[in-house]
C-alpha cells in the first residue's frame, strides 16, 4: 500500500468509500455483511486504514453495518470519515440539527469519536444552509473538535471554484481538508483544475471523490478495452484512473466506493506500487475525456430521488440516455420500456427538485424530455419482437 501523510498521520492513499456497499441477492437492498466483512478484513490485510460513510449512504445503514465491520479491529488501527448533511436542509422537509444527528452517527457507527468529519455536498444549493450564520453549525463542530469527538474537520464540496471560495471565505480557517469530485474527466469538465489550485492557495489537502465516477470510467467498449490492455496488459480499466490521479498534483486520499470483493482486490492491487502512465497512455485519457465530455455527466448518487414526486428511476433514465448516445441498442429500449407506464421519462412534470438537489447541476427535466422523444421514436420492444417473429415465419416459409 501506497501512504500519505496528513499532518502526523500516514493515511494510505486508498480510502474505502461506503456509499455502494455491497447488497444482498434478494432484491431487498439491504447490505450484505459477509460480503462487506471480508471487504474490510482485505482492505486492512492490505494496509489501508481510512474508511469513509455519510449520515444518508444506503438509507443509514452503511453507518451501521461499516461500524460493525470495523468493531472487529482495535479502534487505533482505523480512521472514521463521517459527514454532516447540511444539504438536506436546503429541501428537506425535516431540518436536521447538528447536535442530534451528530449523536446518532456517533451511535449508529458504534465509535466514541470520529477521526474525521466533514460538511456533506456544499454546492450552490446548499450554500443556503452553509454559509447562513445563524444556522451555527460551525460552533457546535468545533466544540466537538475541542472535547475530542472530532480530530479533524473538513468538508466535501460540488460547487464551482466560485463557490469553493465563497465558503472558504466563510469557514476556510476552521478545514483542513477538502473531499472534491476528481479524475481524468472531471479535471476539465468540472473544473477541478482550478479547485485545486484554489485549495492549494487555501494550504488544504485534496481528498479525491469518484475517482472512476460513479462506475462510468471503470468499463468501456471492448474496442477501447482492447486498446487500453494492449498498452496496458496487467491492469484493468479502473486501474487507468488511478495511475491518471498521479499525473496531477497528488492529492492525499483517493477513496473509492467498492460494491464487491473483486472491485476491491483490484483496487489494492493498484495501489500496491506506482506505475506511472507514459504519453501515450495520457493521450488515450484525454481522447477518452473529450468523447465522454459530452455525455450526461450523472454518476448515480441518488441524491435527486427521494424527492422526485413521480418516483422516477433517474439515475437509470439518465444512464440509458448516454447509452443510447454512444449506441443505440434494442436492449436499451427494452429496459426503458420495462421500466412502465407512468415510470418512463414522459411521466416528468418538469419541477426541477431533481437538478437542484443534484451535485453536477444536470438539467435533469431537459434530459428527461429529450429521452422521452428519442424514445418516442424508437420501436417498441413488442414491435421488434413482433418483427423478429414474422422474419422467422418468412425464413421457415421459404424453407
Ligand atoms: S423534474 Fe421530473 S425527474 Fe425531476 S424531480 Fe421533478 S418529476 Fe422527478
Ligand atoms: S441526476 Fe444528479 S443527483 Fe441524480 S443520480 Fe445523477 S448525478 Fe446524482
Amino acid at each position: 500500500m501506497q501512504y500519505n501523510t496528513f499532518q502526523d498521520l500516514k493515511l494510505s492513499a486508498l480510502g474505502f468509500g461506503a456509499m455502494r456497499l455491497p447488497v444482498l441477492a434478494d432484491g431487498s437492498g439491504e447490505i450484505d455483511q459477509v460480503e462487506l466483512d471480508k471487504m474490510v478484513d482485505a482492505a486492512i490485510a492490505a494496509g489501508v486504514n481510512y474508511f469513509d460513510t455519510a449520515y444518508p449512504y444506503h438509507g443509514g445503514k452503511s453507518e451501521i453495518c461499516l461500524g460493525k465491520s470495523l468493531a472487529r479491529y482495535p479502534r487505533e488501527s482505523w480512521y472514521l470519515a463521517d459527514k454532516f448533511p447540511g444539504h438536506q436542509n436546503v429541501h428537506g422537509v425535516k431540518q436536521l440539527r447538528p447536535e442530534e444527528v451528530f449523536e446518532e452517527q456517533l451511535k449508529r457507527c458504534g465509535v466514541e469519536y470520529f477521526d474525521f468529519y466533514l460538511m456533506h455536498n456544499v454546492n450552490e444549493n446548499s450554500m443556503g444552509y452553509y454559509c447562513n450564520p445563524d444556522n451555527h453549525f460551525i460552533e457546535y463542530f468545533l466544540e466537538q473538535k475541542a472535547n475530542g469527538r472530532i480530530r479533524h474537520l473538513g468538508f466535501s464540496c460540488h460547487a464551482a471554484p466560485e463557490g469553493l471560495e465563497k465558503f472558504l471565505s466563510l469557514y476556510g480557517e476552521h478545514m483542513e481538508f477538502c473531499q472534491i469530485q476528481l479524475n481524468f474527466v472531471d479535471w476539465k469538465l468540472q473544473d477541478a483544475e482550478k479547485k485545486c489550485e484554489i485549495l492549494k492557495a487555501h494550504g488544504l489537502p485534496v481528498w479525491v471523490m469518484e475517482p472512476v465516477r460513479g462506475g462510468k470510467l471503470a468499463k468501456f467498449s471492448d474496442e477501447l478495452e482492447a486498446k487500453m490492455r494492449v498498452l496496458r496488459p496487467d491492469e484493468s480499466t479502473p486501474a487507468w484512473a488511478f495511475r491518471w490521479l498521479r499525473t496531477v498534483p497528488m492529492p492525499t486520499m483517493i477513496l473509492s466506493g467498492m460494491s464487491n470483493l473483486a472491485q476491491m482486490q483490484d483496487n489494492l492491487k493498484t495501489f500496491a506500487e506506482h506505475k506511472p502512465l507514459n504519453e501515450e497512455e495520457l493521450q488515450l485519457l484525454r481522447d477518452i475525456a473529450a468523447s465522454l465530455a459530452k455525455l450526461i455527466p450523472c454518476t448515480g448518487c441518488r441524491y435527486c430521488c427521494p424527492g422526485c414526486p413521480m418516483q422516477l428511476e433517474i439515475p437509470t433514465m439518465m444512464s440509458m440516455a448516454n447509452d443510447m448516445a454512444v449506441a443505440p441498442s434494442f436492449n436499451v429500449v427494452a429496459r426503458y420500456s420495462a421500466l412502465g407506464e407512468g415510470k418512463r421519462a414522459d411521466s416528468c412534470i418538469g419541477c426541477g427538485q431533481c437538478t437542484e438537489a443534484c451535485p453536477q447541476k444536470i438539467d435533469v427535466p431537459e434530459e428527461m424530455q429529450k429521452l422521452a422523444e428519442l424514445m418516442s421514436r424508437q420501436k417498441t420492444w413488442e414491435e421488434i419482437c413482433r418483427e423478429r417473429e414474422a422474419a422467422a415465419e418468412a425464413l421457415k416459409n421459404e424453407k
